[in-house]
C-alpha cells in the first residue's frame, strides 16, 4: 500500500507531462513487475494517425525510452498497425489478450472529452482483476492531475496553452534543441537530408482588423472567431508544436522543424487556411504572421520581440502575410535588434 502511495507522490511531484508519463510507467513496472509498461499516444490528423511512444520501460531497464519530440511523423508507426490499441481506445475499456507466450493488457488513456491513447502492459500471466483495478485507480489519479495541469496551463476559451507557460516551455525547448544538436554532432544522422538541422521557430499571429469583427458582430461572435482560428492552428501545425493564446487576438507558435523553409511553409499554411475559412456570420478574415528562429542563448522575450517586429512590418505592408525577421533584416527593412530583452512580457 505505502509503495503505491510513494509512486503517486512521485508522479504528481513535478508539473511536467513528460516526467509524469515516465513516472507512471516506472510505478506500474515496480508494482506489477510486467515484462514491459508503455504509454502510447495517438497523434496526427484524422485518417493519418500514428503512435507516439511517450514512455516505455522493460523489466530490468533503468531508464524509460520515448520518441524524440523531433521525430518525423512519417517515422512513427501508423495507427492501423496496432488494431488492438485502436479497439481499446474506441471501447474506452480494459482489453486483455494473449500474444504468443505473453499477455497484453491495454487501458485507455482518456480525459472527459477525448481518448488520447493507451497504457499497455505486457506480462507472462494475465493481470488479475485486483491488479487491473489498481492500474485503473492510478490512471484516474493521473487523469485528475492532468486535468489540473490543463486548468492552470490552458486558455479557457480556446484550450491552447496560456501565456504564463510560455517562458518555461521556451527554455525547455531551447535545452532540448542544444541536446539534439550535440547528439547529431556525434552520430551522423543520414536519415535527414543534407544540410537539414533541427531548429526551433517562434511565430506571432495577430488577426487583421479584429476590432471591426467585434464592432460589427459583437464580442460573442468575436470569441467564436478566436475559437475557430485556434482549431485552424491545430490543423495547420504538427502535434508536437506548442500553440499559445497570448491574450486578446494574439497567438504564438513554438515549432520544431528542419529549417526556415519548413517553418515558412507551416506559417503560410495557417495564413492560407485562415483566409479560406468561412467564419459563420463574419465571413472571411485574415491574419498577419511574423516569425524568427530561436537562437542559442535566446531569452523568451527577445525571441518574441523579433517575431513581433516582423508582425508589425506585415501590418504596415498590407496585412494578410507571413514575414520572416531574418529576411527583413537581410533586405535592410530594419536593423537587427541589439537588445536582448527589449519587451517585458510580464
Ligand atoms: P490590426 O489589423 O492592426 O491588428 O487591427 P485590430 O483591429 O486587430 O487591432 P488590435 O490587434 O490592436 O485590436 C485588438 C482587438 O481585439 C481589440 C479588442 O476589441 C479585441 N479583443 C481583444 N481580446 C478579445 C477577446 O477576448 N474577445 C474578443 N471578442 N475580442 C477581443
Ligand atoms: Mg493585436
Ligand atoms: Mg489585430
Amino acid at each position: 500500500m505505502s509503495e503505491v502511495v510513494d509512486h503517486l507522490a512521485e508522479m504528481t511531484r513535478f508539473r511536467d507531462r513528460d516526467v509524469m508519463d515516465v513516472t507512471l510507467v516506472s510505478a506500474l513496472r515496480d508494482l506489477l513487475e510486467p515484462l514491459s509498461a508503455a504509454i502510447y499516444r495517438c497523434v496526427g490528423e484524422p485518417g493519418q494517425e500514428r503512435w507516439l511512444t511517450r514512455a516505455r520501460l522493460k523489466a530490468g531497464e533503468l531508464v524509460a525510452s520515448a520518441d524524440s519530440l523531433w521525430a518525423e511523423p512519417e517515422s512513427l508507426p501508423l495507427a492501423g498497425e496496432y488494431p488492438l490499441r485502436l479497439e481499446c481506445m474506441s471501447h474506452r475499456g480494459v482489453l486483455q489478450t494473449r500474444r504468443g507466450e505473453h499477455w497484453l493488457t491495454l487501458f485507455p488513456l482518456a480525459t472527459e472529452r477525448e481518448v488520447l491513447g493507451v497504457m499497455e502492459l505486457e506480462s507472462l500471466a494475465p493481470l488479475k482483476v485486483s491488479e487491473q483495478r489498481t492500474v485503473t485507480s492510478i490512471l484516474r489519479i493521473y487523469h485528475n492531475f492532468q486535468g489540473l495541469l490543463d486548468y492552470s496551463e490552458r486558455d479557457t476559451l480556446t484550450g491552447l496553452l496560456n501565456r504564463k507557460t510560455f517562458d518555461e516551455s521556451f527554455l525547455k525547448t531551447l535545452g532540448e534543441l542544444s541536446a539534439q544538436h550535440s547528439e547529431q554532432a556525434h552520430t551522423e544522422d543520414d536519415r535527414r537530408h543534407a544540410g537539414a538541422r533541427p531548429s526551433a521557430w517562434l511565430g506571432v499571429i495577430d488577426i487583421d482588423h479584429f476590432k471591426k469583427v467585434n464592432d460589427g458582430f459583437g464580442h460573442l461572435i468575436g470569441d467564436e472567431v478566436l475559437l475557430l482560428l485556434s482549431r485552424l492552428m491545430r490543423n495547420s501545425f504538427r502535434f508536437h508544436d506548442l500553440l499559445y493564446r497570448f491574450g486578446g487576438e494574439e497567438f504564438v507558435v513554438l515549432m520544431r522543424c528542419d529549417g526556415e523553409l519548413d517553418a515558412e511553409h507551416a506559417f503560410e499554411r495557417l495564413r492560407h487556411n485562415a483566409e479560406q475559412f468561412a467564419f459563420p456570420q463574419v465571413g472571411h478574415i485574415s491574419v498577419s504572421i511574423g516569425f524568427t528562429e530561436v537562437r542559442a542563448g535566446d531569452s523568451p522575450a527577445a525571441a518574441f520581440e523579433r517575431a513581433d517586429r516582423a508582425v508589425y512590418f506585415a501590418k504596415g505592408n498590407g496585412r494578410n502575410q507571413v514575414q520572416s525577421y531574418a529576411q527583413l533584416v537581410e533586405q535592410g527593412r530594419f536593423q537587427e535588434s541589439t537588445k536582448q530583452s527589449a519587451v517585458e512580457l510580464f
